[in-house]
């Protein structure tokens, strides 16, 4: 079972990079498949053609609630257009709520983010969530709207009560490189205590470093540890890990 990472920024946008070594290093340490997501519409053509150009790219579209700025109901109607003209956009994101940067505005971030949980249904498409300090109000949003293939909570940050209320939405939880944090033990705790198949494995590269890594650019390879150190956690075979974590991502997604 080959590895799949469900949330990498490989348009690398403020990067310069080799994708080819990039990739050639990812497919050695067994990963087959990457999820792109966008983050503002400046990069989603970035985004849909680099996936257009390489097998086991899956592109996502979406407003990122960190990089919003006045008005976006051009970019909501664009991004409808795009769902509707594109049946290679597995999922609507990177979206979400983000209280955790300065000056955020919860009024603003909930005016772009509903507008495209409603496209995510309206074209049924599973979601790709950033959710800092905010859990509580995007489930209560989350509870209204009823999104039939739900999605997924990418870097879940929240407490094990959030957690479980994701899941009775049908909602995986995105684990990715702070899960290799010895000092991550809310974290940890969960990935020990809930079944296996609450989890989907990413990276958040070109963020997101693992432990031994900081300061460094981040990477699809890194997947591979993150698998290992949920398995050691878990005290599980690395196997099942991997084919548990990847089953479930091609579900959600549809891959
Ligand atoms: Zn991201």
């Amino acid at each position: 079972m080959k590895l799949i990472d469900t949330h990498c920024h490989l348009d690398f946008p403020e990067l310069s990079v080799d994708i080819d070594a990039v990739l050639e290093r990812a497919h050695k340490a067994g990963v087959a498949k990457f999820v792109v997501p966008g983050v503002s519409a400046d990069n989603w053509d970035a985004v849909l053609n680099l996936c257009s150009e390489h097998a086991g790219f899956y592109p996502a579209l979406g407003l990122h609630p960190c990089f919003l700025k006045g008005e976006h109901a051009a970019d909501i109607a664009l991004l409808a257009s795009k769902l509707k003209g594109n049946n290679q956009i597995v999922a609507v994101g990177e979206i979400g709520l983000d209280l955790f940067i300065p000056d955020a505005n919860l009024q603003q971030q909930m005016a772009v983010l509903i507008p495209q949980l409603t496209l995510a249904k309206e074209y049924q498409k599973p979601v790709l969530l950033h959710v800092r300090k905010a859990h509580d109000p995007l489930l209560k949003q989350l509870r209204q709207l009823k999104l039939e293939r739900a999605g997924l909570v990418h870097a879940f940050s929240g407490s094990e009560q959030q957690a479980r209320e994701y899941l009775k939405l049908g909602f995986k939880l995105g684990i990715g490189g702070s899960v290799t944090y010895e000092r991550a033990t809310k974290l940890r705790r969960l990935v020990a205590e809930l079944p296996l198949e609450s989890f989907v494995l990413e990276t958040d590269s070109p963020d997101m470093p693992l432990q031994g890594y900081q300061g460094q650019v981040n990477y699809p390879e890194r997947i591979a540890e993150v698998a290992a150190a949920v398995a050691k956690i878990r005290q599980q075979p690395l196997a099942e890990v991997i084919e548990v974590t990847s089953v479930q991502s091609s579900k959600f997604l549809g891959l």
